[in-house]
């Protein structure tokens, strides 16, 4: 019996293996599938970029299978220098929203403009340029850390690195490894907690300082203090960008110009906090679960 176990168990290790590398060669073609699905229009111009642009979304809807429509003709308006904040339950298609205006994919119907340029017809490249985003999970690349918080701003000096590495406080972890600022990360280097690699993205997006940026729960992995200090510098930073801020947690967006609430795909409720608190509706149940669990 014993020597039977062996080699099922040795069996079954290599076949996740094997299930492993197909998954990633699927993922990989999956990839290259969307490049291609995404490819800039021939001759398509740069995005002609202002300070602020606003942001428009107009009746967009979008699947990514053809079987399971997501989104179901999303309208809203980020105004020039303000910021609108999307909440709502997992699943609901928020981070849908994000991947769409840094064009990962291309809406299926109605348009996402940026300073009044349909995104679809400017060039991938500089619509990416112009924004700045903090994705829910952050992927670095296996290269130093200074390479990762200066992607993006290839030219950005040693100085500047590390003034957006303080801001996202990360500056004294990197500093207390060996190698600091030339710490290998990724898979084959220094393995970065989820908080951490969040802190990476911010430092990046921070140095970047593009006239838009995206959020997405940017902070949804750190401790309660590293959270707050960060928001404030978030916020600051902020202050006269067009950002579209997905939140898990309400106290960040009390500020907004509009928050939508989204439910399966939908905007179900819209408005600033006061009016939607005022609603009493969906916002304002999540608004009291949330003080109370604080
Ligand atoms: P949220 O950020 O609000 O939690 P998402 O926008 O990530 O929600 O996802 C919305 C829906 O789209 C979910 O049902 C999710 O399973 C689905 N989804 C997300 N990414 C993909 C993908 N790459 N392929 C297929 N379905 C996806
Ligand atoms: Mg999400």
């Amino acid at each position: 019996m014993i020597q039977l176990y062996i080699p099922l168990g040795f069996l079954g290790v290599l076949y996740r293996e094997i299930k492993q590398s197909l998954t990633d060669l699927s993922k990989m073609f999956t990839l290259m599938e969307k490049e291609r699905e995404i490819a800039d229009q021939p001759g398509a111009p740069a995005l002609a970029l202002q300070t602020s642009p606003a942001v428009r979304f107009e009746n967009v809807s979008f699947a990514y299978e053809a079987s399971r429509p997501i989104l179901h003709n999303i309208s809203f308006e980020i105004p020039p220098g303000k910021t609108v904040a999307v909440v709502g339950s997992s699943g609901a298609g928020k981070s849908t929203l994000a991947r769409l205006l840094f064009r990962f994919y291309d809406v299926q119907q109605g348009h996402i403009t940026i300073a009044g340029q349909d995104i679809t017809q400017v060039t991938q490249a500089s619509v990416r340029q112009a924004i700045g985003i903090v994705p829910q999970d952050t992927v670095l690349f296996n290269d130093t850390v200074e390479y990762n918080i200066a992607y993006g701003q290839p030219g950005a000096s040693r100085a500047q690195v590390e003034e957006a590495a303080r801001a996202a406080r990360i500056h004294d972890f990197i500093s207390s490894t060996p190698a600091g600022y030339a710490t290998m990360v990724g898979e084959r280097g220094l393995k970065l907690s989820g908080g951490e690699k969040q802190r990476v993205a911010i430092a990046r997006t921070l140095l970047k300082n593009p006239p838009l940026m995206i959020f997405d729960e940017a902070t949804s992995a750190l401790d309660s203090a590293n959270e707050r200090a960060i928001q404030a510098e978030l916020r600051s930073i902020a202050e006269n960008k067009t950002t579209l801020v997905i939140a898990h947690r309400l106290s960040t967006v009390v500020d907004a110009h509009e928050i939508l609430v989204m439910e399966a795909g939908q905007i179900v409720e819209r408005g600033t906090h006061a009016a939607l608190l005022g609603l009493g509706g969906r916002y304002a149940a999540m608004w009291a679960l949330q003080q109370s669990s604080e």
